[in-house]
């Protein structure tokens, strides 16, 4: 079907829950995806974050492809391998205790919920329990992770959401010091916020949520769908910050375009008993499959060192890039997780970006986003940048 005849048939079938880019992607090879009409892109958005590993990187299909072979589901009422595996591994990475596998990030964040919930009422029997959240926060779409986006616009068609969410300022200590009272059961912050405009946590930060968290017994909930897995150049951001947290919620690169999440835990937050919590597809065979094999394609081809040496290429690039364009008012980011905040608004420049054939998508109001594959070498930024300068002068 023709290109245009596929959108115009969608616009008439599909809720319509996003103001979608005029073009229909078909298929991808390496880095590079294609439309229906033949038009090349080159990926610097990877699904939102997603196709860490580009597109058909070697061992991976196969790896998905014998698992379709062999058994695609069974539930959680039985015992599989791959889940097995992929636990291991990521227990491993991440440096906790346990795991439960979910179907997106946002169910791994309502799972994160329901352990601080569980585990004020461990401790008291009491139901007036606080999360301390953070303004601009993004952690999904559900009515639980819903209520801990700092988010108004959101939130408002939606009220009235779960009770019991405060919201401090990411990087401002004394903002969550205030709102700790002895309701207080978790603190729950994106390592690097991502959709509110690419802004990392600091050390400080991060070291002083952790303190505040062992001070009054609080569990530490750090949110790493979007920034996880590899993306800052360590497995996880909060390494680099050289903090521990109780609670992590992962997804997006986890599966490299299979649908799996998960939130890992500490012994300590390992509060949930039979009855608790389920899910039916949630860590089944296949997605499992998946996630196993991309941590053993992350240690094997060394994808932490590439990602530091090309998030460093990339982040020198658009210093020069921002010398160019007065309407670069600020450049943030680590690893292949970066942005450039423009005084010019972002969504005509990501549209001249796409027009020139490379997809750059905006975060928050005024950031244009990079979140590659991680496997996209020096040629690839050079390529990006410029077409990015172009759509820029377009723009201006
Ligand atoms: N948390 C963060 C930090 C995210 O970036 C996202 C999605 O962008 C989510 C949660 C929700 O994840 P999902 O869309 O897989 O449900």
């Amino acid at each position: 079907m023709e290109q245009q005849m596929i959108i115009e048939d969608a616009e008439k079938v599909l809720l319509h829950t996003y103001n979608r880019y005029q073009i229909v992607l078909d298929h991808g090879e390496g880095v590079r995806l294609y439309d229906k009409a033949g038009k090349e892109y080159l990926d610097f958005f990877a699904g939102i974050a997603v196709t860490a590993l580009g597109y058909h990187y070697p061992g991976f299909d196969e790896a998905v492809k014998n698992q379709v072979d062999k058994l695609l589901h069974t539930s959680n009422y039985y015992y599989n391998e791959p889940a097995m595996e992929a636990a291991e591994k990521l227990l491993h990475a991440s440096g906790m205790s346990r795991v439960f596998f979910t179907n997106s990030g946002t169910e791994a964040v309502e799972g994160a919920i329901k352990i601080a919930r569980r585990y004020g009422f461990n401790k008291d029997g009491k139901h007036d329990h606080e999360i301390i959240a953070l303004k601009h926060s993004f952690h999904g779409r559900s009515m639980g992770a819903l209520s801990v986006t700092g988010n108004d616009h959101y939130q408002e068609p939606f009220q009235p959401l779960i009770g019991g969410i405060r919201f401090a300022e990411m990087n401002n200590l004394d903002s969550v010091k205030e709102l700790v009272n002895d309701r207080t059961v978790a603190i729950l912050f994106e390592t690097i916020q991502g959709e509110g405009g690419i802004y990392p946590a600091t050390k400080e930060f991060a070291e002083g949520i952790r303190k505040l968290c062992d001070d009054h017994d609080l569990l530490m909930m750090c949110d790493e769908i979007q920034c996880g897995m590899g993306r800052t150049g360590s497995m996880f951001y909060y390494q680099q910050l050289g903090v521990q947290p109780d609670v992590v919620t992962i997804a997006k690169a986890l599966g490299c375009g299979l649908p799996v999440g998960a939130f890992a835990v500490s012994e300590r937050a390992a509060v949930l008993v039979p009855g608790d919590h389920g899910t039916t597809y949630g860590g089944n065979p296949l997605v499992c499959a998946a996630a196993s094999k991309v941590f053993d394609i992350f240690e094997q081809d060394h994808i932490l060192d590439h990602v530091r040496e090309i998030g460093q290429y990339l982040y020198e690039k658009l210093e020069e890039l921002k010398q160019k364009h007065a309407c670069i008012r600020a450049h943030r980011g680590v690893g292949l997780m970066q942005g450039i905040e423009l005084d010019i608004p972002v969504g005509p420049v990501s549209a001249a970006a796409i027009d020139e054939g490379v997809i750059l998508i905006t975060a928050g109001t005024n950031v244009i986003r990079f979140v590659p594959p991680l496997i996209i070498e020096k040629e690839h930024v050079d390529e990006m940048i410029e077409k990015l300068d172009k759509a820029l002068t377009r723009c201006e």
